[in-house]
Protein backbone atom coordinates (compact mmCIF):
# COMPACT_ATOMS: atom_id res chain seq x y z
CA UNK A 1 0.00 0.00 0.00
CA UNK A 2 1.29 3.38 -1.06
CA UNK A 3 -1.01 6.24 0.18
CA UNK A 4 0.61 9.70 1.32
CA UNK A 5 1.76 8.42 4.71
CA UNK A 6 3.35 5.08 3.84
CA UNK A 7 5.30 4.21 1.82
CA UNK A 8 6.24 0.63 1.45
CA UNK A 9 9.89 -0.20 -0.80
CA UNK A 10 10.49 -3.90 -1.89
CA UNK A 11 13.07 -6.42 -0.25
CA UNK A 12 16.53 -5.68 -2.13
CA UNK A 13 18.88 -8.72 -3.61
CA UNK A 14 21.56 -9.79 -1.38
CA UNK A 15 24.54 -6.80 -2.02
CA UNK A 16 27.91 -8.68 -2.09
CA UNK A 17 30.87 -6.29 -0.58
CA UNK A 18 28.88 -2.67 -1.24
CA UNK A 19 28.47 -0.03 1.28
CA UNK A 20 25.00 0.73 2.59
CA UNK A 21 25.28 4.52 2.46
CA UNK A 22 27.03 6.38 -0.07
CA UNK A 23 25.49 9.86 0.77
CA UNK A 24 26.55 11.55 3.52
CA UNK A 25 23.16 11.76 4.89
CA UNK A 26 22.94 8.00 4.97
CA UNK A 27 25.93 7.53 6.49
CA UNK A 28 24.49 9.95 9.24
CA UNK A 29 21.59 7.94 9.52
CA UNK A 30 23.93 4.89 10.05
CA UNK A 31 26.31 6.60 12.53
CA UNK A 32 23.12 7.31 15.07
CA UNK A 33 22.59 3.37 14.83
CA UNK A 34 26.73 2.28 15.53
CA UNK A 35 26.98 5.01 17.85
CA UNK A 36 24.24 4.57 20.09
CA UNK A 37 23.85 0.59 19.38
CA UNK A 38 25.27 -1.18 23.36
CA UNK A 39 25.88 -4.36 21.33
CA UNK A 40 28.21 -3.58 18.26
CA UNK A 41 28.19 -7.40 17.70
CA UNK A 42 24.55 -7.00 16.71
CA UNK A 43 25.27 -4.32 14.53
CA UNK A 44 27.47 -6.27 12.77
CA UNK A 45 24.76 -8.91 12.27
CA UNK A 46 22.07 -6.66 11.08
CA UNK A 47 24.36 -5.92 8.30
CA UNK A 48 25.58 -9.24 7.67
CA UNK A 49 21.32 -9.78 7.41
CA UNK A 50 20.87 -7.23 5.21
CA UNK A 51 23.61 -7.07 2.95
CA UNK A 52 22.77 -11.23 2.77
CA UNK A 53 19.09 -10.02 1.53
CA UNK A 54 17.11 -10.62 5.05
CA UNK A 55 15.36 -7.80 5.33
CA UNK A 56 11.77 -7.97 3.51
CA UNK A 57 9.70 -5.36 2.30
CA UNK A 58 10.02 -1.91 4.31
CA UNK A 59 7.73 0.34 5.43
CA UNK A 60 8.19 3.73 6.12
CA UNK A 61 5.45 5.57 7.93
CA UNK A 62 5.43 9.18 10.17
CA UNK A 63 7.64 8.26 13.26
CA UNK A 64 8.40 4.71 12.49
CA UNK A 65 9.77 2.28 9.56
CA UNK A 66 9.15 -1.62 9.68
CA UNK A 67 9.79 -4.79 8.52
CA UNK A 68 10.07 -8.35 8.93
CA UNK A 69 13.78 -10.25 8.99
CA UNK A 70 14.70 -13.30 8.61
CA UNK A 71 17.39 -14.92 10.34
CA UNK A 72 19.82 -17.53 9.21
CA UNK A 73 17.46 -19.93 10.36
CA UNK A 74 14.47 -18.85 8.56
CA UNK A 75 12.58 -17.51 11.84
CA UNK A 76 11.08 -14.63 10.55
CA UNK A 77 10.89 -11.33 13.16
CA UNK A 78 9.31 -8.27 12.90
CA UNK A 79 11.00 -5.58 13.87
CA UNK A 80 10.15 -1.98 14.18
CA UNK A 81 12.59 1.42 14.57
CA UNK A 82 11.21 4.68 15.72
CA UNK A 83 11.89 8.16 15.14
CA UNK A 84 10.52 11.45 16.60
CA UNK A 85 8.22 13.09 14.56
CA UNK A 86 8.49 16.71 13.92
CA UNK A 87 6.08 18.98 15.94
CA UNK A 88 3.88 21.08 13.32
CA UNK A 89 5.89 23.93 14.84
CA UNK A 90 9.02 22.54 13.85
CA UNK A 91 7.74 21.71 10.29
CA UNK A 92 6.71 25.27 9.93
CA UNK A 93 9.73 26.45 10.71
CA UNK A 94 11.22 23.81 8.58
CA UNK A 95 9.53 24.68 5.35
CA UNK A 96 9.79 28.50 6.23
CA UNK A 97 14.14 28.11 6.40
CA UNK A 98 13.50 26.25 2.83
CA UNK A 99 11.85 28.16 0.61
CA UNK A 100 13.43 31.45 1.80
CA UNK A 101 16.49 30.06 0.41
CA UNK A 102 16.54 29.33 -3.27
CA UNK A 103 18.97 26.52 -3.51
CA UNK A 104 17.12 24.00 -0.93
CA UNK A 105 13.63 22.90 -2.36
CA UNK A 106 15.63 22.46 -5.75
CA UNK A 107 18.16 20.29 -4.40
CA UNK A 108 15.43 17.98 -2.47
CA UNK A 109 13.75 17.98 -5.74
CA UNK A 110 16.73 16.74 -7.24
CA UNK A 111 16.48 13.88 -3.76
CA UNK A 112 20.00 15.71 -2.53
CA UNK A 113 19.83 16.95 0.82
CA UNK A 114 23.06 19.39 0.62
CA UNK A 115 24.69 19.82 4.33
CA UNK A 116 23.16 23.69 4.36
CA UNK A 117 20.38 22.41 4.15
CA UNK A 118 20.72 19.90 7.55
CA UNK A 119 22.63 22.83 9.01
CA UNK A 120 20.16 25.82 8.08
CA UNK A 121 17.57 23.30 9.22
CA UNK A 122 19.64 22.61 12.59
CA UNK A 123 19.93 26.28 13.00
CA UNK A 124 16.21 26.73 13.19
CA UNK A 125 16.12 24.32 16.15
CA UNK A 126 15.07 21.40 13.21
CA UNK A 127 17.56 18.23 13.23
CA UNK A 128 16.54 16.15 10.02
CA UNK A 129 18.51 13.31 11.24
CA UNK A 130 18.81 11.32 13.58
CA UNK A 131 21.24 11.70 16.94
CA UNK A 132 23.08 9.78 19.18
CA UNK A 133 19.96 7.24 20.92
CA UNK A 134 17.49 8.79 18.70
CA UNK A 135 16.80 5.23 16.57
CA UNK A 136 14.66 3.45 18.74
CA UNK A 137 14.14 -0.30 18.32
CA UNK A 138 11.43 -2.55 18.82
CA UNK A 139 11.84 -6.40 18.13
CA UNK A 140 9.17 -9.06 18.64
CA UNK A 141 12.38 -11.02 19.22
CA UNK A 142 12.15 -9.44 22.32
CA UNK A 143 15.94 -7.67 22.45
CA UNK A 144 15.25 -4.68 24.50
CA UNK A 145 18.28 -2.62 22.58
CA UNK A 146 19.29 -2.79 19.09
CA UNK A 147 18.72 -6.43 17.81
CA UNK A 148 20.22 -7.99 14.94
CA UNK A 149 16.72 -7.13 13.25
CA UNK A 150 16.59 -3.98 13.94
CA UNK A 151 20.28 -2.86 12.71
CA UNK A 152 19.36 -4.80 9.68
CA UNK A 153 16.08 -2.68 8.99
CA UNK A 154 18.47 0.59 9.74
CA UNK A 155 21.05 -0.71 7.11
CA UNK A 156 18.29 -1.22 4.76
CA UNK A 157 16.77 2.16 5.35
CA UNK A 158 20.45 3.79 4.92
CA UNK A 159 20.55 2.22 0.89
CA UNK A 160 16.55 3.66 0.64
CA UNK A 161 17.47 7.18 2.22
CA UNK A 162 21.02 7.17 -0.22
CA UNK A 163 18.42 7.17 -3.01
CA UNK A 164 15.32 9.26 -1.64
CA UNK A 165 16.06 11.95 1.43
CA UNK A 166 12.43 12.10 1.18
CA UNK A 167 11.86 8.97 2.72
CA UNK A 168 13.36 10.60 6.06
CA UNK A 169 11.06 13.48 5.92
CA UNK A 170 8.39 10.78 5.56
CA UNK A 171 9.71 9.46 9.08
CA UNK A 172 10.22 12.83 10.11
CA UNK A 173 6.22 13.08 9.76
CA UNK A 174 4.92 14.71 6.22
CA UNK A 175 4.80 12.92 2.66
CA UNK A 176 6.46 14.11 -0.05
CA UNK A 177 2.87 15.56 -1.92
CA UNK A 178 1.83 17.02 1.06
CA UNK A 179 5.79 18.83 1.80
CA UNK A 180 5.51 20.14 -1.61
CA UNK A 181 1.99 21.61 -1.80
CA UNK A 182 3.63 23.47 1.43
CA UNK A 183 6.33 24.82 -0.09
CA UNK A 184 4.19 25.35 -2.83
CA UNK A 185 1.52 27.44 -1.03
CA UNK A 186 4.49 29.24 0.74
CA UNK A 187 6.12 31.10 -2.48
CA UNK A 188 2.87 31.76 -3.58
CA UNK A 189 1.09 35.14 -3.57
CA UNK A 190 -1.88 35.50 -2.69
CA UNK A 191 -4.01 35.42 -6.11
CA UNK A 192 -2.08 31.84 -6.59
CA UNK A 193 0.39 32.34 -8.88
CA UNK A 194 3.97 31.21 -7.97
CA UNK A 195 6.00 34.28 -6.86
CA UNK A 196 9.20 34.95 -9.05
CA UNK A 197 12.04 32.54 -7.93
CA UNK A 198 14.68 34.84 -6.13
CA UNK A 199 17.50 35.40 -9.19
CA UNK A 200 20.65 34.03 -8.92
CA UNK A 201 22.19 32.03 -6.26
CA UNK A 202 23.27 33.25 -2.54
CA UNK A 203 26.52 34.65 -2.69
CA UNK A 204 27.81 32.74 0.48
CA UNK A 205 26.38 29.25 -1.10
CA UNK A 206 28.40 30.33 -4.31
CA UNK A 207 31.34 31.20 -2.50
CA UNK A 208 31.32 28.24 -0.08
CA UNK A 209 31.17 26.17 -3.28
CA UNK A 210 34.17 27.38 -4.98
CA UNK A 211 36.36 25.20 -3.83
CA UNK A 212 34.68 21.99 -3.99
CA UNK A 213 33.84 22.48 -7.71
CA UNK A 214 36.01 21.19 -10.40
CA UNK A 215 37.57 23.84 -12.55
CA UNK A 216 35.46 24.60 -15.55
CA UNK A 217 35.88 22.32 -18.84
CA UNK A 218 38.07 23.00 -21.87
CA UNK A 219 35.84 25.27 -24.15
CA UNK A 220 35.09 22.82 -26.62
CA UNK A 221 36.50 22.69 -30.41
CA UNK A 222 35.01 25.96 -31.97
CA UNK A 223 32.04 24.75 -34.96
CA UNK A 224 32.67 25.35 -38.58
CA UNK A 225 29.98 27.83 -38.47
CA UNK A 226 27.65 29.36 -36.27
CA UNK A 227 24.79 27.28 -35.36
CA UNK A 228 20.89 27.69 -36.82
CA UNK A 229 18.72 28.43 -33.68
CA UNK A 230 15.52 26.37 -33.50
CA UNK A 231 12.63 27.22 -35.99
CA UNK A 232 10.06 29.38 -34.24
CA UNK A 233 7.75 28.44 -36.76
CA UNK A 234 5.34 26.00 -35.35
CA UNK A 235 1.38 25.53 -35.26
CA UNK A 236 0.42 27.33 -32.39
CA UNK A 237 -0.22 31.47 -33.00
CA UNK A 238 1.83 33.30 -31.69
CA UNK A 239 0.85 35.59 -28.51
CA UNK A 240 -0.22 39.58 -29.79
CA UNK A 241 2.91 41.33 -29.91
CA UNK A 242 5.19 38.12 -30.63
CA UNK A 243 6.68 37.84 -33.71
CA UNK A 244 8.05 35.10 -34.04
CA UNK A 245 10.02 36.16 -37.78
CA UNK A 246 12.00 38.58 -35.54
CA UNK A 247 13.22 36.49 -32.37
CA UNK A 248 14.54 34.23 -34.48
CA UNK A 249 16.36 36.66 -36.21
CA UNK A 250 17.39 38.51 -33.14
CA UNK A 251 18.46 34.58 -31.70
CA UNK A 252 20.15 33.88 -35.17
CA UNK A 253 22.30 37.16 -34.87
CA UNK A 254 22.99 36.55 -31.02
CA UNK A 255 24.51 32.98 -32.24
CA UNK A 256 26.92 34.18 -35.13
CA UNK A 257 28.29 37.62 -32.73
CA UNK A 258 28.47 34.87 -29.80
CA UNK A 259 30.62 32.88 -32.59
CA UNK A 260 32.97 35.94 -33.61
CA UNK A 261 33.12 36.78 -29.68
CA UNK A 262 34.71 32.84 -29.27
CA UNK A 263 36.55 33.21 -32.53
CA UNK A 264 38.35 36.41 -31.21
CA UNK A 265 36.94 38.01 -34.53
CA UNK A 266 35.37 40.48 -32.57
CA UNK A 267 35.83 43.44 -29.67
CA UNK A 268 33.34 44.78 -27.98
CA UNK A 269 32.26 47.63 -29.83
CA UNK A 270 31.30 51.12 -27.91
CA UNK A 271 27.59 50.89 -27.05
CA UNK A 272 25.14 51.69 -30.44
CA UNK A 273 22.18 53.96 -30.25
CA UNK A 274 19.00 52.29 -31.12
CA UNK A 275 19.00 53.66 -34.12
CA UNK A 276 22.81 52.65 -34.67
CA UNK A 277 21.79 48.80 -33.71
CA UNK A 278 18.81 48.62 -35.85
CA UNK A 279 20.82 49.64 -39.23
CA UNK A 280 24.00 46.95 -37.73
CA UNK A 281 20.70 44.55 -37.61
CA UNK A 282 19.21 45.06 -40.82
CA UNK A 283 22.58 44.80 -42.75
CA UNK A 284 22.09 40.84 -42.05
CA UNK A 285 18.02 40.72 -41.99
CA UNK A 286 16.93 38.53 -45.11
CA UNK A 287 13.35 38.86 -43.78
CA UNK A 288 11.47 41.70 -45.45
CA UNK A 289 9.57 41.56 -42.63
CA UNK A 290 12.04 42.42 -40.27
CA UNK A 291 13.25 45.07 -42.17
CA UNK A 292 10.38 46.63 -42.05
CA UNK A 293 9.96 46.48 -38.50
CA UNK A 294 13.47 47.70 -37.66
CA UNK A 295 12.64 50.81 -40.41
CA UNK A 296 9.80 51.46 -38.75
CA UNK A 297 10.98 51.53 -34.73
CA UNK A 298 13.63 53.59 -36.07
CA UNK A 299 11.71 56.29 -37.99
CA UNK A 300 12.90 55.37 -41.38
CA UNK A 301 11.46 54.53 -44.63
CA UNK A 302 12.77 51.57 -46.42
CA UNK A 303 14.63 53.17 -48.47
CA UNK A 304 16.28 55.33 -45.69
CA UNK A 305 16.88 52.24 -44.47
CA UNK A 306 18.06 50.57 -47.17
CA UNK A 307 20.91 53.89 -47.71
CA UNK A 308 21.77 53.27 -43.81
CA UNK A 309 22.82 49.61 -44.50
CA UNK A 310 24.29 50.89 -47.42
CA UNK A 311 26.55 53.38 -45.74
CA UNK A 312 27.12 50.91 -42.28
CA UNK A 313 28.54 48.35 -45.07
CA UNK A 314 31.02 50.99 -46.26
CA UNK A 315 32.00 52.00 -42.71
CA UNK A 316 30.19 51.21 -39.52
CA UNK A 317 29.16 54.00 -37.24
CA UNK A 318 31.14 56.80 -38.87
CA UNK A 319 29.85 55.90 -41.90
CA UNK A 320 26.31 56.38 -40.98
CA UNK A 321 26.80 58.57 -38.98
CA UNK A 322 28.19 60.79 -42.12
CA UNK A 323 24.92 59.80 -44.03
CA UNK A 324 21.93 60.74 -41.37
CA UNK A 325 24.00 63.43 -40.03
CA UNK A 326 24.77 67.09 -40.74
CA UNK A 327 27.20 69.22 -38.88
CA UNK A 328 28.96 72.64 -38.22
CA UNK A 329 32.84 72.77 -39.43
CA UNK A 330 34.33 75.62 -37.49
CA UNK A 331 37.59 75.87 -35.77
CA UNK A 332 40.60 74.27 -36.67
CA UNK A 333 38.88 71.34 -38.32
CA UNK A 334 37.63 74.08 -41.13
CA UNK A 335 40.77 75.24 -41.30
CA UNK A 336 42.32 71.33 -41.61
CA UNK A 337 39.24 70.54 -43.74
CA UNK A 338 40.37 73.55 -46.47
CA UNK A 339 44.29 73.18 -46.52
CA UNK A 340 43.79 69.03 -47.71
CA UNK A 341 40.78 70.60 -50.24
CA UNK A 342 43.44 73.30 -51.37
CA UNK A 343 46.51 70.64 -51.55
CA UNK A 344 44.22 67.97 -53.24
CA UNK A 345 44.37 69.46 -56.83
CA UNK A 346 46.48 71.33 -58.75
CA UNK A 347 45.04 74.91 -59.52
CA UNK A 348 43.34 74.41 -63.13
CA UNK A 349 41.95 71.46 -61.71
CA UNK A 350 40.26 71.79 -58.54
CA UNK A 351 37.10 71.60 -58.91
CA UNK A 352 34.54 74.42 -57.91
CA UNK A 353 33.12 73.62 -54.19
CA UNK A 354 30.06 75.23 -52.38
CA UNK A 355 30.58 73.85 -48.37
CA UNK A 356 27.46 73.74 -46.12
CA UNK A 357 27.78 72.31 -42.99
CA UNK A 358 30.17 68.87 -43.31
CA UNK A 359 29.31 68.78 -46.65
CA UNK A 360 30.87 69.99 -50.09
CA UNK A 361 28.99 69.79 -53.37
CA UNK A 362 31.16 70.13 -56.61
CA UNK A 363 29.18 73.06 -58.00
CA UNK A 364 26.92 72.04 -61.10
CA UNK A 365 27.13 68.27 -60.29
CA UNK A 366 25.75 65.77 -58.67
CA UNK A 367 29.43 64.29 -56.77
CA UNK A 368 29.77 65.88 -53.23
CA UNK A 369 32.31 65.00 -50.05
CA UNK A 370 31.80 64.39 -46.79
CA UNK A 371 33.88 65.13 -43.99
CA UNK A 372 33.68 62.95 -41.21
CA UNK A 373 34.56 63.52 -37.65
CA UNK A 374 37.35 61.57 -37.80
CA UNK A 375 39.34 64.08 -40.93
CA UNK A 376 38.05 61.72 -43.78
CA UNK A 377 36.27 62.36 -46.51
CA UNK A 378 33.28 60.21 -47.62
CA UNK A 379 32.21 60.07 -51.43
CA UNK A 380 28.26 60.91 -52.44
CA UNK A 381 26.73 61.29 -55.35
CA UNK A 382 22.97 62.24 -55.81
CA UNK A 383 21.05 59.58 -57.46
CA UNK A 384 16.73 60.20 -57.83
CA UNK A 385 17.08 63.36 -56.21
CA UNK A 386 19.13 62.21 -53.11
CA UNK A 387 22.43 61.74 -51.96
CA UNK A 388 23.73 58.45 -51.63
CA UNK A 389 26.65 57.02 -50.65
CA UNK A 390 29.22 56.19 -52.84
CA UNK A 391 32.10 54.31 -51.08
CA UNK A 392 34.50 53.85 -47.88
CA UNK A 393 36.49 57.07 -46.94
CA UNK A 394 39.80 57.91 -47.54
CA UNK A 395 42.14 60.91 -46.20
CA UNK A 396 42.41 62.17 -49.95
CA UNK A 397 38.98 64.48 -51.12
CA UNK A 398 40.76 63.80 -54.54
CA UNK A 399 40.53 59.80 -54.05
CA UNK A 400 37.06 60.44 -52.52
CA UNK A 401 35.78 62.60 -55.43
CA UNK A 402 37.05 60.21 -58.15
CA UNK A 403 34.82 57.47 -56.25
CA UNK A 404 32.17 59.51 -56.29
CA UNK A 405 32.24 60.42 -59.68
CA UNK A 406 32.43 56.77 -61.45
CA UNK A 407 29.39 55.69 -62.85
CA UNK A 408 27.57 53.45 -60.38
CA UNK A 409 27.02 50.01 -61.72
CA UNK A 410 23.75 49.69 -61.29
CA UNK A 411 20.99 52.02 -61.75
ZN1 LIG B 1 15.13 -8.72 16.99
Amino acid sequence: MNDENERTFAAFPPAHGKGFAQTWWGQAWLKALEDAALDSAQVKVGRRLARAGAVGAVSVRPGRITAVVQDRDRTAHRADVLLEELSAEQWDRFLDMTVERAGHVAALLDRDMPPHLVEDAAAAGVDLLPGLGDLEPECDCGAWDHCGHTAALCYQVARLLDQDPFVLLLMRGRGERALLDELQDRTSVPDGTPAPAPEGVDAAEAFAAGDILPPLPALPELPEEPGTPPSLDTETPAPPGVDPAALEFLAGRTAVRAYRLLDGQDVFEDELTVAQDAVRLAVDAGEPTVRERLAEGTGRTAEELALAVGAWRDGGVAALDVLEEEWAVAGETLARARAALDSAWDDDERPSLRARGNRWTVVGSSSQLRLGRDGRWWPYRKERGRWVPAGGATQDPATALAAAQEVPLTG
